[in-house]
């Protein structure tokens, strides 16, 4: 090959493998709720962000095809033009009320969603304080809209308050964004304070609620902590995770929502999710708020695996077991495989440099067993 474009491909490849943060795409079929199958091998599955294994609920599977007979396998266009079917307003109602907010958008996924919510509320004349450990999507957004940018320590409030207290009176509006449950640690934001910080300083708090909807403070997400919702005008989350199906969304108040379906160009500028998925969350939903059980045992499997190894007591269903370099993490995956885990390495650029790690996560149908299995394969090969 001699042409440039190869070349350059070529290059980039041998030093992203010099550095053994190579990535493969492996097919991979989730045959049903905690479990997969994989080169002919099935394994139990403890790297799926299914939390609550609704992605292959029998209900919610079958409201998907019933949307799917109803109106189409596609939107047919943006949302703005014929893409709207009764079911996406539905389903923004029902989002609403859940999360106790007066409105609410729904996006083609959680990454649209915060791509396109940034760039429409803060523009060049503005400021952004970012959690470092805040989602790469929500970083995207942040830079596509040309706000000044700063990153605080991670959780660190006298860090965030320090920045405010140096820039923020130099900007016009403030924006600050975190995750509500940190996806690659499993820590929760402090929402309560986070918002009390917003206030004092006139800035809009945006929360990422990706991995806390269904999954923590009873389902209810992270924006309730310590029995309270915190007050934030911008609750952000995807409908990908505990929900089972692909989306994302945003509840806000009914001026904002009308703002960014006038000017959010992810939302203007691309195409309206696919009714399967409008119906799937819906579905979801219904059992997120019916079954309780359910709910809750992500969260006990974590706080038994914890126990189990002596780890800190988790706030979320995702455990991480750093490991430092990339090759250690890859190392301990493909042990753990080798015993019938499928636990994915997660390696920089995803987490800082250093902190290669084992990432974890706990689902509804995990059994038991599963669990305890799990932790005795890493006390014996991993730790
Ligand atoms: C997964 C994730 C997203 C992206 O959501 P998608 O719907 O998968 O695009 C955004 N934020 C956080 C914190 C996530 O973990």
């Amino acid at each position: 090959m001699s042409d440039s474009l190869t070349e350059y491909a070529l290059e980039k490849l041998a030093e992203i493998e010099a550095a053994g943060l190579t990535r493969k795409l492996i097919p991979t079929d989730r045959t049903q709720a905690a479990y997969l199958s994989r080169g002919g091998r099935d394994y139990v599955s403890f790297s799926c962000n299914d939390y609550l294994n609704l992605a292959t609920h029998p209900v919610v599977k079958a409201a998907a095809i019933e949307a799917t007979q109803k109106y189409g396998t596609g939107a047919g266009a943006s949302r703005l033009i014929t893409g709207n079917y009764s079911l996406l307003p539905a389903l923004e109602q029902r989002l609403a009320a859940f999360k106790e907010a007066e409105d609410c958008v729904v996006f083609g996924s959680g990454y649209l969603a915060n791509t396109g919510i940034i760039p429409t509320l803060v523009g060049a004349a503005d400021l952004v304080l970012a959690d470092e450990l805040s989602h790469a999507c929500l970083l995207a957004g942040s830079r596509l809209s040309g706000a000044a940018e700063y990153r605080f320590l991670h959780n660190d409030l006298n860090h965030l308050e320090k920045l405010l207290a140096a820039h923020r009176e130099q900007h016009n509006h403030c924006l600050i964004l975190t995750d509500g449950v940190f996806s690659m640690d499993g820590d929760l934001a402090p929402v309560h304070e986070l918002a009390a910080l917003a206030e004092k300083y006139d800035a809009w708090l945006m929360v990422d609620d990706a991995h806390g909807l269904g999954v923590v403070s009873g389902g209810k997400g992270s924006s309730v902590q310590n029995g309270s919702r915190a007050n934030i005008p911008l609750q952000m989350g995807t409908l990908s995770k505990a929900i089972g199906s692909y989306g994302g969304y945003v509840c806000t108040s009914k001026a904002v929502a009308d703002l960014l379906r006038n000017r959010a160009r992810t939302l203007v500028y691309s195409t309206g999710m696919p009714p399967a998925a409008a119906a799937a969350a819906l579905a979801a939903l219904d059992i997120i708020e019916n079954d309780a059980n359910r709910v809750a045992r992500p969260m006990e499997h974590a706080k038994n695996f914890c126990r189990s190894l002596n780890l800190a007591q988790p706030h979320s269903p995702i455990v991480p077991i750093v490991l430092g370099a990339p090759e250690r993490a890859l190392s301990a995956a493909g042990k753990l495989e080798d015993q019938g885990f499928l636990v994915t390495a997660i390696r920089p650029p995803t987490v800082p440099e250093g902190t290669a790690r084992l990432r974890i996560t706990f689902t509804s149908d995990h059994k038991a067993g599963d669990v305890d299995a799990l932790a005795a394969a890493i006390r014996e090969h991993v730790l």
